[in-house]
């Protein structure tokens, strides 16, 4: 790529950085947003749906507070006049007539957007495999999926493609990809912000946040995102403002490790940084002490079943009238046409679990699957109640595994589920997470996982700010 020496050299930055020196008129707004959407365009991962075809004319500017910087956006988030698809080739081509609201807070607050990334459809996968748009890459080793469902948006920040990216996390879709790819991802707290113009999976669980290259970074998108939203009855928005965090050490802070969540099943690769960095923690102050989620390992059960629940509800609008492609049946019948539409423009995991979701809310069923899996949700809100009655924070590793090869688990659906188990929990609970880059294990990155009690934003972001600078990862490692 024909760039600068100095712009490339920028792009290696932190967003934070960046914007600092836009404002201080060091680095040219327009140069930068440039150069992020030639990067987008070669596309060499797959990782975009959609990229800008030119640079705005008129940039927001410097002294807005992110100064013009581009966002890469998830392709499920509404923008108004520009694909959003959600992974779908039910969707392929669907313009919106209106934006997100997570998404035009940041415009409001001075962003833009040079793309849209890509995803597992309708964000149903933990691999990226399941686009309709093909395969995402990890730009870590190519031969690797980049962690899904954000995978677009991870790849895109790991490859300096963009900045900082937006994702939603369900069960695990913005820390798991964030873990695969060497980077800082953060689900906040269930209704922190709105999930108005987010096409839906599954709504008690959906939640937009940050994929970003540092910490400071994911407060500062957060704080633009967060807020309460008259147009999404469950967004209530953070209790404190969100702070640029800049703790360095972590002085009387109690970690709690849940047994069920950090032993059996986890990679060698991956205890061994996870250990490391607990390592790391007590080095800091902190005091780390088993704990126990009884109820975790029943979690993901739970999970594929009222997911699917809620997405059976959720999809049934795509029908080829209201929303998306319609394809008309041979014989001209209306019921051909839904039969037609539904099977040609799903792919197969969305298949999947619409069939599962409507078994297991079907008259007869309903108590035995659906019921059930809300009784172990609450026993998992429970536990957590009990956990953060002894200790501040949860650490897990994010994934039990690095980032693997292309095609391993697309034919294996249990098993690719089986790899979202250290996610699924704290989603349940709707307890706000970060994963954070531990290190490397056979030149992958590898995930730790930190969880707190509800609204606790401010107590995590800080304790992973105090653990990034110990652990020092190089998050521009797979920027070429
Ligand atoms: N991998 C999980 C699933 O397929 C989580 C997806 C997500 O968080 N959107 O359901």
């Amino acid at each position: 790529m024909a760039q600068s020496e100095s712009i490339t050299a920028a792009i290696k930055t932190t967003a934070t950085e960046q914007i600092a020196a836009i404002q201080a008129g060091a680095l040219d707004a327009r140069e930068l947003f440039d150069a992020y959407r030639e990067r987008a365009a070669a596309d060499p991962n797959n990782a975009f749906t959609w990229v800008a075809s030119e640079t705005p004319a008129e940039l927001p500017a410097a002294s807005t507070p992110l100064a013009g910087l581009p966002v890469a956006i998830k392709d499920l988030f509404c923008t108004e006049g520009v694909p959003s698809q959600s992974g779908s080739k039910l969707l392929e081509g669907y313009l919106p007539p209106y934006t997100a609201t997570a998404v035009q807070k940041l415009i409001d607050a001075g962003s833009t957007s040079h793309g849209k990334t890509n995803q597992d459809e309708f964000a149903m996968g933990s691999s990226n495999e399941n686009s309709a748009f093909g395969a995402v890459l990890n730009p870590w080793d190519p031969s690797r999926v980049p962690g899904g469902s954000s995978g677009g948006s991870a790849a895109a920040v790991a490859a300096g493609q963009a900045p900082w990216a937006l994702g939603t996390d369900t069960g695990g879709s913005i820390r798991q990809p964030a873990a695969f790819c060497g980077l800082v991802g953060l689900k906040p707290t269930y209704g922190s912000v709105s999930r108005f113009g987010m096409i839906a999976f599954a709504s008690s669980l959906d939640q937009a946040g940050p994929i970003t290259r540092s910490v400071a970074d994911a407060a500062l998108l957060l704080s633009h995102m967060e807020g309460k939203d008259p147009r999404d009855m469950t967004s209530i928005g953070l209790r404190e403002p969100i702070e640029v965090p800049t703790r360095t050490d972590l002085t009387g802070l109690r970690i709690g490790v849940p047994e069920e969540l950090s032993g059996e099943g986890i990679d060698p690769g991956v205890r061994a940084s996870f250990e490391a960095a607990l390592e790391q923690a007590k080095a800091l102050g902190a005091t780390i002490s088993t704990i126990h989620l009884p109820n975790a390992p029943h979690a993901l059960s739970a999970y594929y079943v009222l997911a699917p629940a809620e997405a059976s509800s959720n999809l049934s609008r795509f029908d080829g009238v209201r929303y998306g492609n319609r394809l008309e049946a041979e014989d001209g019948s209306l019921i051909g046409m839904y039969t037609r539409t539904r099977t040609e423009g799903f792919g197969a995991e969305v298949k999947r679990r619409i069939m599962l979701g409507t078994y297991a809310l079907s008259a007869g069923f309903y108590d035995a699957y659906y019921g059930r899996a809300q009784q172990v949700r609450t026993k998992i809100v429970e536990d957590f109640a009990d956990a953060f009655s002894q200790v501040d924070l949860i650490a897990t590793p994010t994934a039990p595994t690095t980032a693997y090869e292309l095609g391993a688990k697309s034919s294996d659906p249990l098993s690719m589920y089986l790899g979202d188990f250290c996610t699924v929990p704290m989603s349940l609970a709707g307890i706000p997470a970060i994963s954070i880059p531990s290190g490397l294990a056979d030149g992958l990155p590898v995930g730790l996982q930190l969880a707190g009690p509800a609204f606790s934003e401010n107590l995590i972001l800080g304790a992973a700010h105090a653990l990034e600078q110990a652990i020092g990862f190089d998050t521009a490692g797979a920027i070429r």
